[in-house]
């Protein structure tokens, strides 16, 4: 067998969804797993559906995902270019040469005669857009036109009857009934392919092996086979992936704005994670194993583990992936990846303080589940949050407004004259000699501290945690804002 090749052929027409980058990774890993060569191909005719900076989301995102192209655009291989605005002149000869065996033909239709065909006409097929009207018109009539130089299209010439098939790796053997394929159009007026026929002979002309793309494709797929076949070439090995939906009913897509990827990534969720989670969304590795590295994936990858079912992109499920990610790193490296967070959480000031971060990332890394929930969790260390007093009544730590009121005004003046070391255990041993002298438990004293030092109702680290991290004067002055604020709703 040939060499494996395989092509990503995003088209620059939105930002990159899950679907596209699960294509992707295929494609990717497919190459990889056989030694093969991964193409990236931009396929970009349909310049009215060119959106701004798409392009720069697929290279962002295959920079960010580590899934590297053999070949593409900036990494000219013998096939180039890869940018397939830059091909229009090959696509013009191949249409011409299919013009000349007889499997296509010029359409001079005025888009008014178009249109008007789409109130439908009994003769057509259910299935087909266009008459065929150009398809029977004279050798003579055909010279005037471009003589005349009337604008127009190349359609291919359908099959009026028989049938073809195709087998696709995932769906099997799929036959279509000839007489339901319309004379779709190859080059348009503007002397630009479609994508039914640039893919075709881009794929042909790369050398392509595996063609890996949604199921939307499924029925043009005969389209491009009797392309295939008249051109002589030979067809590649399609593997048509089942759509990736939201919920039992509703598939994601690009034009509902669901899922970007970089979007999932500015929420926080991490790259590896989220690649973890698309390679199994519609592939299953031959054992147990859940938790796969691009690099391990590059040899696990199996065509055999593909599935047809649809597959439904839980969020949930991605969450809790993302959180174990998030478990299994070391310190430095939940350090390097939470930046950003810690330091919207904690401001410039606070995030300097090299030891400070590195307190509040130990305290934070083991209950974060996306990054983005870390800001909102650690933001009281720069500045104290308005809070409800209730905050301070708890059953199980026994505590409620007075008791908590008692233990703010005994412990701000004694954590003002103790002169041990400001560091959590230090603090914590003497607070737990104080609450005994004072005959209260240890929690009387030391959840009326933390609410004091939070102002939250959960807080990552405990009291002397805290104390540490904010140090003794920020310390001593939100023990006293505590034990105002309680005065007040107390006292009046
Ligand atoms: N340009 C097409 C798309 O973005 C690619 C389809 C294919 O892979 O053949 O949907």
């Amino acid at each position: 067998m040939s060499q494996v090749r395989t092509r990503f052929a995003p088209s620059p027409t939105g930002y990159m969804h899950i679907g596209n980058l699960r294509t992707c990774l295929y494609e990717y890993l497919i190459a990889r797993v056989s030694g093969g060569t991964f193409v990236l191909r931009i396929e970009d005719t349909d310049q009215e559906r060119f959106v701004e900076g798409a392009m720069d989301a697929v290279f962002n995102t295959l920079k960010l995902t580590g899934i590297g192209f053999d070949e593409g655009p900036g990494k000219e291989g013998d096939c180039g270019p890869y940018i397939q605005s830059q091909r229009r002149d090959i696509y013009k000869k191949y249409a011409e040469e299919l013009v000349k065996t007889g499997h296509a033909y010029y359409c001079f239709c005025t888009k008014e005669r178009l249109e008007s065909l789409k109130g439908g006409d009994e003769n057509l097929g259910a299935a087909l857009n266009y008459d065929r009207h150009c398809r029977y018109l004279s050798e003579e009539e055909i010279a005037a036109n471009l003589a005349a130089g009337k604008p127009y299209v190349i359609r291919q010439k359908m099959p009026t009857e028989g049938t073809t098939t195709f087998i696709d790796l995932v769906y099997g053997d799929i036959t279509v009934d000839n007489k339901t394929l319309d004379d779709q159009v190859l080059l348009k007026s503007d002397g630009l392919p479609t994508y039914n026929f640039a893919n075709v002979v881009d794929d042909h002309l790369m050398r392509i092996t595996h063609v890996v793309r949604g199921n939307e494709y499924l029925s043009s797929t005969p389209k491009y086979n009797l392309l295939y076949e008249a051109f002589g070439w030979e067809i590649p090995t399609y593997i048509h992936c089942p759509p990736i939906m939201k919920d039992q009913h509703q598939k994601l897509s690009k034009r509902n704005g669901d899922a970007s990827f970089l979007d999932l990534v500015d929420k926080g969720y991490l790259v590896e994670a989220i690649l973890n989670y698309i390679a199994l969304l519609g592939w299953s590795p031959r054992g147990n194993q859940e938790f796969f590295t691009l690099k391990e994936l590059e040899s696990e990858f199996s065509l055999e583990g593909l599935s047809k079912s649809p597959a439904i992109f839980d969020i949930e499920k991605l969450k809790w992936m993302n959180g174990e990610y998030i478990r299994r790193m070391s310190p430095e490296e939940f350090l390097g990846k939470a930046g950003r967070w810690l330091r919207e959480g904690l401001g410039e000031k606070l995030y300097a303080d090299a030891s400070v971060t590195a307190k509040v990332a130990a305290l934070v890394q083991q209950r974060t589940v996306i990054l983005s929930d870390i800001p909102g969790r650690i933001g009281f260390l720069r500045e104290l949050p308005e809070y409800d007093t209730e905050i301070y009544c708890h059953k199980k730590m026994k505590t409620d407004r007075e008791i908590s009121l008692k233990a703010l005004r005994l412990c701000g003046p004694y954590l003002e004259s103790w002169r041990g070391p400001w560091t959590s255990q230090d603090i914590y041993a003497a607070l737990c000699d104080f609450a005994a002298a004072n005959e209260m438990k240890n929690s009387q004293l030391l959840w009326p501290l933390r609410t004091a030092l939070s102002g939250m109702e959960v807080s990552p680290g405990g009291a002397t945690e805290l104390m540490e991290l904010l140090g003794r004067e920020e310390t001593l002055a939100r023990i006293g804002k505590g034990a105002e604020l309680l005065a007040s709703v107390l006292e009046g």
